[in-house]
């Protein structure tokens, strides 16, 4: 693993080589929470273009960047990371997912909010404040109730959708900085929330040390984000993408916060997004908030599992590619047989699962999407085209596969309509099958 330039990395931090021993730098760099070289791998599902890198027409015929795939586990911290091979602001400043385009998605905000009116009490005196807001879906809630609500949100595109919506939103990167910025302007947070954003900070000590700053000294932060032990039980491998840096385990995350000054004192458990955790954490100092047993049950069970060994991480590869194979066998037979197959959706997810599988249009006539935003455009890497929902009634596919896996019964039930000409959906994950 050693090359010349990082042999003169090794110089200048260990000084004189010819004294010491230095141990290389390692390629993959170090944990981006404790620091540790990354040695061990988790997952190299090779190079993929950015999942959220939606092509138009003009842009098929110019080169396209891919980046590796290459997830690491830390030994020391059990942190599993990918390097930030590309910096958020290329990610994030215009971002194609608009999370109000999922039913199931906006009930679960809603449920969110009406629980922590009234787990809180809050009232027109309290301060909502959410990191990655998005286009104001959740707050909304709040805001319709009359609570003061604000997001912080970096892509400019779907902030001015909240805005427009009622939500106040700032532009802007979440991190020490900005929760300064906020503290300065007498703002504290009583409700402080992220939903699946914690995934998609490379730096996260500074996340969660902004976090900290904005707390109200009495006030409550929850965070969302999907639970590795999930992603590792139900091969979920298609959920890693270039956006999200860490995947999160309960005793990961919890060692991330103490570090920070922040208490996880409860925590539950969500099917949202194939299966996620909602934390709840307080000041270190608030005495208040108790230890909860569905926190302690879901520790002794990660630990039960191994999640804190290397053992229970080195497994996770060959599944990947075992599904790989699996589910290129089922679409080959497809097209022996000269069925038509289509996708439904255009996740992230999606995107990894067919540049991985080298699945492209020779497979997929094309994908449709509820997003008028990806409409017209072509999926990264594959070039498959995106078309509106209503193109699987006009063209009357064999097959449709489910790129959303997580959103199974939500899209059969919106499709059943295909069971007229006989059509059937393919399910990928965890395990590749034709669902009736
Ligand atoms: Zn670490």
């Amino acid at each position: 693993m050693t090359s010349v330039g990082n042999d003169i990395l090794a110089v200048a931090r260990t000084g004189a080589p010819e004294d010491t021993n230095p141990e290389p730098l390692p390629p993959q760099g170090v944990c981006r929470f404790c620091g540790a070289a990354l040695r061990h791998t988790f997952v190299d599902l090779g190079m993929s273009p950015l999942c959220e890198n939606y092509l138009r027409p003009v842009e098929l015929q110019d080169m396209e960047p891919f980046y590796p795939l290459h997830v690491y586990v830390c030994d020391r911290c059990f942190l599993v990371q990918l390097r930030e091979y590309v910096s958020p602001k290329a990610i994030f400043s215009e971002y194609a997912y608009f999370a109000s385009y999922s039913d199931s998605w906006l009930a679960h905000a809603q449920r969110y909010a009406e629980l922590m009116i009234a787990k809180l009490h809050l009232s027109g005196e309290s301060q909502v404040v959410e990191v990655g807001s998005n286009d104001g879906y959740l707050l909304q809630y709040f805001v319709q109730r009359g609570i003061p609500a604000l997001g912080v949100e970096p892509a400019a595109n779907v902030a001015a959708a909240a805005v427009a919506r009622g939500v106040p939103t700032r532009v802007q990167f979440f991190g020490r900085g900005a929760a300064r910025d906020l503290v300065a302007e007498g703002r504290r947070a009583d409700l402080l929330l992220g939903n699946n954003v914690l995934a998609q900070v490379p730096d996260v000590n500074d996340f969660v040390a902004g976090l900290q700053l904005l707390l109200a000294p009495g006030g409550v932060v929850t965070i969302e984000f999907p639970h590795l032990m999930r992603l590792v039980e139900e091969n979920q491998f298609d959920t890693i993408y270039h956006e999200h840096f860490s995947y999160f385990s309960l005793l990961s995350v919890s060692r991330i916060f103490d570090a920070h000054g922040l208490r996880v004192y409860d925590v539950e458990e969500l099917k949202t997004h194939g299966g996620s955790l909602r934390i709840y954490a307080c000041h270190a100092e608030n005495h208040r908030r108790q230890t909860s047993a569905a926190l302690a049950d879901l520790r002794a069970r990660e630990m039960a599992a191994g999640v804190d060994t290397l053992a229970y991480y080195t497994p996770f590869e060959a599944r990947a590619r075992e599904t790989k194979r699996k589910f290129l066998t089922l679409l080959i037979a497809a097209k022996d047989a000269s069925k038509r197959v289509v996708g439904y959706g255009a996740p992230g997810k999606g995107n990894t699962l067919l540049n991985y599988c080298g699945i492209r249009s020779d497979f997929l006539d094309y994908t449709v999407d509820r997003n008028p935003y990806k409409h017209g455009r072509f999926l990264p890497g594959t070039h498959i085209p995106i078309y509106a929902p209503e193109r699987i009634r006009e063209t009357r596919p064999d097959y449709v596969v489910i790129l959303p896996w997580n959103l199974e019964r939500e899209i059969m039930s919106q499709l059943a309509y295909i069971r007229e000409w006989g059509g059937q959906f393919i399910v990928p994950i965890p395990v590749p099958r034709i669902a009736l």
